[in-house]
């Protein structure tokens, strides 16, 4: 089955390549195409825009991702802003403001959280899942792997970082992993 990945994220688009069953086939988003409105108040708001912004352009199956870091001790910051918060900044500047509020925090909980979404308008088919990652935050940036926070995020049972992890780890228990495998899933059950 070939479903279209609806993200510009080089590496979200990589992390779901090695997630994906070998029955699902999946392809980038072409390069001429307009960027999807991202302003939802949460991440199934936000997923779901994108995957059916995405399928009525191109008039396909779309599997979108909306993600992020959700710090208990910050009140669920940066959340659903993820992305936007600081935009135009560097995730070095990004990971140093998140470890700056932290400070002398001792609750470090946080989460990493994705909502993948199936949509295929003509079908008139919308699916969801959700997937978490439960750990904390380091007390410093630690590692070059992955993308975005990885490198402040240590994930329960772990020492090391996502960012010091590598992508083995990270594949296997990821909240991108448990979100579009449950998803995968779904689609194979209900044979789209
Ligand atoms: P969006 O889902 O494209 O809106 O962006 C999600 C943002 O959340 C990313 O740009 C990262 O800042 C953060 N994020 C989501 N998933 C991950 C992850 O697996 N590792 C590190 N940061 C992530």
């Amino acid at each position: 089955m070939k479903i279209v990945f609806a993200t510009k994220n080089f590496h979200k688009l990589r992390e779901v390549n090695i997630i994906k069953p070998t029955w699902i086939e999946i392809s980038p988003l072409p390069d001429d195409i307009p960027i999807a409105p991202e302003s939802g108040d949460t991440f199934l708001e936000n997923a779901v825009s994108k995957a059916v912004f995405y399928s009525k352009i191109l008039k396909s199956s779309v599997v979108a991702d909306d993600s992020g870091l959700v710090i208990e001790a910050l009140n669920g910051f940066p959340g659903v802003q993820s992305s936007r918060f600081m935009e135009g900044e560097n995730y070095g500047r990004k990971m140093k403001k998140i470890l700056m509020m932290m400070e002398d925090e001792e609750n470090r909980k946080a989460k990493f959280v994705c909502v993948a979404v199936f949509a295929d308008v003509e079908k008139g088919m919308i699916l969801s899942s959700i997937g978490e990652v439960k750990g904390k935050i380091a007390q410093e940036i630690r590692g070059k792997g992955g993308f975005g926070y990885d490198p402040i995020f240590i994930p329960n049972g772990f020492e090391k970082t996502f960012g010091e992890l590598g992508e083995e780890v990270k594949s296997e228990i990821s909240h991108r992993k448990r979100a579009f495998e449950k998803l995968f899933d779904i689609i194979r059950k209900l044979e789209i």
